[in-house]
């Protein structure tokens, strides 16, 4: 294992309900490696400051909203998916400088993987809204060969900016309806469901044996991924997208695979 970090830490604002202390703290004890993962609640204009703290603490850590695009842009080195997407969750520091990745592509890729193997690779992908989660998904599909999305998004001018930045491969259309046409794989980037148990779409409008993946996670999974479930589609929330990207970057920090096994038992436990 390379030098271990001075600190672990992920940065975000608020931070009071995220899960990846949990999870990466059972990573870190199953490993054996003495050092604890802590949440920072740091306010936007606090962020450089931080950042120069840490800097000289030569901390590793993860990054959320809203602070990823903004991390991106004060790393001196990013992986080419991080400048793929425009935003960084994962860093660490290298000779004093400050190096940046993005996991969210690999857990999104990690995710459609299991529920449609290798038929990703040919999907027909319905992609609602158009943030920061959009640009990770959009990262993924583009590797994927053959695959094409429809990008749906209530901010139009939001869905061309980002799809101008991929490939010929996304389509903006006007309406959730032309994102759902034929679709194979439906995916709500959108925080819909994220506090009550608003669907991003009816259940009857996905296509027959679309699979569906929420990004959004909550305690039981979201009440659109049970609903999708219960009427014959495969279908994941965010959870496991969540832990894989945690998993990946604790790959990147220490050179080595964490205990997947451990990350998820520490959440349903
Ligand atoms: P973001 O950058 O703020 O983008 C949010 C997108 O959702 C925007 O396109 C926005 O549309 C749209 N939107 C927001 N409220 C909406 C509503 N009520 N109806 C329709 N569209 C709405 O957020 P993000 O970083 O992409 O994250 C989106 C969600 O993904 C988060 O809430 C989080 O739950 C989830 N997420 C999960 C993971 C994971 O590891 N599982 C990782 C990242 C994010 P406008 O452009 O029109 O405002």
């Amino acid at each position: 294992m390379s030098r271990l970090p001075g600190r672990l830490v992920l940065l975000g604002h608020p931070v009071s309900h995220s899960l990846s202390p949990r999870f990466q703290n059972a990573a870190l004890r199953a490993a054996d490696i003495p050092l604890v993962y802590e949440a920072l609640d740091v306010a936007p204009e606090a962020l450089p400051a931080t950042l120069a703290e840490l800097g000289r603490q030569n901390a590793s850590g993860n990054v959320t909203i809203p602070h990823k695009e903004a991390v991106a842009a004060r790393c001196a080195r990013r992986s080419a998916l991080a400048d793929r997407c425009g935003a960084v969750n994962t860093f660490w520091h290298e000779s004093g400088v400050l190096v940046g990745d993005n996991t969210d592509v690999g857990g999104v890729d990690a995710i459609a993987h299991a529920l449609l193997g290798d038929a990703r690779r040919s999907a027909r992908v319905a992609l609602l809204g158009a943030g920061g989660s959009a640009a990770a998904v959009l990262a993924a599909v583009e590797r994927w060969g053959s695959a094409r999305v429809r990008l749906y998004n209530r901010n139009m001018e939001r869905a061309r900016a980002l799809a101008s930045r991929f490939d010929a491969s996304v389509d903006v259309v006007a309406s959730v309806d032309a994102a759902l046409d034929a679709a194979t794989l439906v995916v709500n980037a959108t925080p819909i469901g994220l506090r009550d148990d608003a669907f991003p779409v009816e259940v009857e409008r996905l296509p027959s044996g679309a699979a569906v993946f929420d990004l959004v996670y909550r305690t039981g999974e979201t009440a659109w991924v049970r609903a999708a479930r219960d009427a014959g589609h495969r279908s994941a929330d965010g959870e496991g997208m969540l832990v894989e990207q945690g998993a990946l970057s604790f790959e990147r920090w220490f050179g080595i695979e964490p205990d997947r096994n451990a990350m998820w038992s520490a959440l349903h436990n």
